[in-house]
C-alpha cells in the first residue's frame, strides 16, 4: 500500500473527514483491520486565512509547497492539498515535489464528466467561485460549464464556510439557506451540485437537496485510497 500525504489543517474540521473517509474507504476495499498509510501536514489555518484576506497567494504557494517537500520527505508517494480553495496555488505545490499531486478538482470533474454532467452548480468559497482557477481547470479539461450562485448567494455562502463550518459550528438555519441557494441554482439551469468546500458536507449531503449532490470530500478521499492500493488513478501530473 502506498503512503498518503495529506496537506490539512484547511481547515481541520475537514482533515477530519478526509482521515476517517479513507480509512473507512481503505476498510471497505481491503477488509479486516487494514487502515490507511497517512502522512500528514497539518497547517495553522488562520495563517492561511491571512495570506488568502491580503492576496498574498505567492506566500501561500510557498507555505503548501514547504509542506508538500515535508510529505515527500516523510516517505508520501502522492500529496493532496485537503481543501479546494488552496488548489489555486496547486501548480506550485505540484512543481515543489516529484511525487504526483491527486488534484481535487481533476477528480471532481471525471467523476462529473462519468455521470454526463454538463452544467454543475458550485458551492464553495468566494476564492474557488469568483477566481478562474476551478472553472477553467473543468472547462478545459473535461468541457464543463461551472454556474456559480449570484452575488448575494456567493456571499452567504462564503461566510457559512468561514464563519461556522470552519468554526465547528452547524445549523440548521445555515442549512436551510445552503438548500434554498441549490433550488435557485436549478432553476437557473444546474444539473448538479458540486460541495467544492471540504468543509461543506459538514452541513449538506444528497438527502434532500434540488440536485444530485458530488461531494468534492469524498471524490478527493476515494481517488487517493484507488491509488494508494494501486488502482488506476489519473493523478494531475499525467492528466496536464
Ligand atoms: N476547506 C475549504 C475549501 O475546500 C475552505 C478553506 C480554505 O480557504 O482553504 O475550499
Amino acid at each position: 500500500m502506498r503512503t498518503i500525504g495529506l496537506i490539512g489543517g484547511m481547515s481541520w474540521e475537514s482533515t477530519a473527514i478526509y482521515y476517517r473517509q479513507i480509512n473507512e474507504e481503505v476498510r471497505t476495499q481491503l477488509g479486516g483491520l487494514s487502515s490507511a498509510k497517512i502522512a500528514l501536514q497539518s497547517l495553522d489555518f488562520s495563517e492561511v486565512v491571512a495570506l488568502q484576506k491580503s492576496n498574498r497567494w505567492n506566500d501561500a504557494a510557498a507555505l503548501l509547497s514547504d509542506a508538500a517537500r515535508r510529505l515527500e520527505a516523510a516517505g508520501a508517494d502522492c500529496v493532496l492539498i485537503c481543501t479546494n480553495t488552496m488548489h489555486l496555488v496547486a501548480d506550485e505545490v505540484a512543481a515543489a515535489v516529484s511525487i504526483p499531486l491527486i488534484d481535487i478538482r481533476h477528480e471532481t470533474g471525471r467523476v462529473l464528466s462519468d455521470a454526463g454532467k454538463k452544467r454543475p452548480l458550485l458551492l464553495a468559497t468566494r476564492y474557488t467561485m469568483e477566481h478562474g482557477f476551478y472553472a477553467d481547470y473543468l472547462r478545459d479539461q473535461f468541457q464543463i460549464e461551472l454556474a456559480v450562485p449570484n452575488e448575494i448567494d456567493r456571499a452567504k455562502v462564503h461566510s457559512v464556510i468561514f464563519d461556522e463550518l470552519c468554526c465547528g459550528i452547524v445549523t440548521d438555519d445555515s442549512r436551510h439557506a445552503l438548500e434554498k441557494i441549490v433550488v435557485r441554482g436549478k432553476e437557473a439551469g444546474a444539473d448538479s451540485v458540486i460541495l467544492g468546500c471540504t468543509e461543506i458536507c459538514l452541513s449538506l449531503t444528497d438527502d434532500n437537496l434540488a440536485l444530485p449532490v458530488y461531494d468534492s470530500t469524498a471524490i478527493h478521499s476515494r481517488a487517493a485510497v484507488n491509488y494508494a492500493l494501486g488502482h488506476k488513478v489519473e493523478s494531475r501530473r499525467d492528466a496536464v
